[in-house]
């Protein structure tokens, strides 16, 4: 069963690491133990840690109870969520962030706004890009 330990605040937290949250969900399910989210935007984390932009996530392990039982969790995981997503296994807790792998992915259908044609790629990630902030007045 999935809860939150108290504190965690999710406001701002990607589609993509929903996709990740069920996944480990049903993974712990599986080998009997309790998911406890225990961080996701909240928290001090490293400069440029993907918590703060809402791709990552920090799952409890202390309640795993061997250390076999928590290799089996993470390798199930990391298979089932496939190399788009990092599993890191820390000391005290379980890292789990949205980190797709090259710089392109195929965009398979023509995009009005861009014009570009079927099989042409376009950047996946734009982290760095500035959003425009536009204020109306009526
Ligand atoms: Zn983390």
């Amino acid at each position: 069963m999935l809860s939150l330990k108290t504190g965690v605040f999710v406001g701002g937290i990607k589609p993509e690491m929903l996709l990740a949250i069920a996944v480990a969900d049903q993974v712990y399910t599986q080998f009997n133990v309790a998911f406890v989210i225990t961080s996701v935007l909240d928290g001090v984390h490293t400069a440029r840690s993907l918590h703060y932009v809402g791709e990552a996530v920090d799952i409890r392990i202390v309640n795993i109870p061997t250390t076999a039982i928590r290799s089996s969790i993470v390798a199930l995981i990391k298979s089932r969520l496939g190399i788009h997503f990092d599993v890191i296994l820390e000391s005290d807790h379980l890292h789990i962030e949205f980190d797709p792998k090259g710089t392109a992915i195929p965009v398979t259908t023509p995009r009005p706004t861009t014009g570009q044609a079927e099989g042409r790629y376009e950047v996946a990630r734009k982290r760095k890009t500035k959003r425009k902030v536009v204020s109306r007045k009526s």
